[in-house]
């Protein structure tokens, strides 16, 4: 199985798309409907999240190894610290390495319950996702992602500290790193500056999600940590009460965040799809990203 960086080559930039954890079996049913649907566009690979805790981490290790085995697709599998021994961890790893998943998202996760409570780490556990990497990498002939975030994460200190640890994950034996949501294309990109002002050339990936309603624009504040920006305001206010209009200011606003991406050399987008697929779908195939055959 190839990894996901034989996957993001130089040539013809492509696209990768995130789900959730599916929680149950309505979940499940949905979510394979959307993995379906965005199959025939050939993204250059599928991520799966890693749920805070019981069947939802089993139904994240089934769901990759499914995506393995029974699709075309190169899947990634989340994995976070949370709640577990070093010895658990190695597990989990071992069964993604049992179902064919040779990519991981490597992440700290948050506390369960608060996101923004007290990180305390399992007593046999692990305290930062570089130690994760580590892991991964001593068990296996794994490509490895970790998490960045244009704005900085929540608990650094400030900027530098965020790079600083960015870079130390990266070193550590990350191949490539993903985005937290953000709202201006120059946000990715000074991230992008940060990271090789430090002399480090890994590959980074811009998160998109798709801005068809209201909620995912409040959802992009909540995770991105950063208010609506004017030019985003200025452009989808003007919808509010308007689900239509909404939708294809939304769609035109990510779109174009997408070509001045491309434009600045970016080899791949990596779309949040919250477990559909129609959005992503239209804006992939605005942006040139699909195969001829299927548009
Ligand atoms: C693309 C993406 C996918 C994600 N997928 C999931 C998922 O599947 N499941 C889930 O639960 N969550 C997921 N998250 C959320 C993530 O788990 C949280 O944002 C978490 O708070 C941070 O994870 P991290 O891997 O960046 O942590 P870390 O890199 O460990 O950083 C955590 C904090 O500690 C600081 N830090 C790092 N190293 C050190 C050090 N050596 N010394 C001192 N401070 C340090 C960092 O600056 C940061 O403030 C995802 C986030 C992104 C961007």
């Amino acid at each position: 199985m190839t990894s996901v960086v034989e996957r993001l080559p130089g040539g013809s930039p492509v696209f990768s798309v995130e789900f959730f954890a599916p929680r149950d079996a309505a979940d499940e049913a949905v979510l394979w409907r959307a993995i379906r649907e965005l199959e025939a566009l050939d993204p250059a690979f599928v991520s799966i999240t890693y749920g805070a805790g019981g069947s939802s981490r089993d139904l994240t290790i089934r769901t990759t190894g499914r995506v393995a085995q029974e699709t075309t697709l190169l899947p990634m599998a989340h994995l976070t610290a949370v709640d577990h021994s070093v010895a658990e961890l190695r597990n989990v790893i071992g069964w993604y390495a049992a179902v064919g998943v040779r990519n991981i998202l490597a992440v700290r996760g948050d506390p369960p319950g608060d996101p923004h409570g007290e990180w305390v780490p399992h007593p046999e556990g692990l305290t930062y996702a570089e130690e994760l990497v580590r892991l991964c990498r001593e068990l296996g002939d794994f490509c490895v992602g970790v998490a960045a975030f244009p704005y900085g994460h929540p608990r650094s200190a400030d900027l530098d500290a965020d790079t600083e640890y960015l870079v130390r994950k990266l070193r550590a034996g990350a191949d490539f790193a993903i985005a937290q949501l953000f709202f201006e294309p120059e946000d990715f990109l000074r991230l992008r500056d940060r990271v090789a002002a430090r002399g480090c050339d890994a590959l980074l990936l811009p998160g998109l999600m798709p801005l068809t309603t209201t909620r995912t624009l409040a959802k992009t504040v909540e995770l991105s940590g950063a208010p609506v920006p004017p030019s985003v305001a200025r452009r989808l206010d003007p919808y509010a009460d308007d689900p239509a209009g909404f939708r294809a200011a939304g769609i035109d606003l990510v779109t174009e965040m997408g070509e001045r991406l491309l434009a600045e050399g970016v080899p791949s987008l990596h779309f949040y799809t919250f477990n559909r697929s129609k959005a992503t779908r239209e804006i992939v195939g605005r942006l040139g990203l699909v195969p001829a055959r299927s548009v």
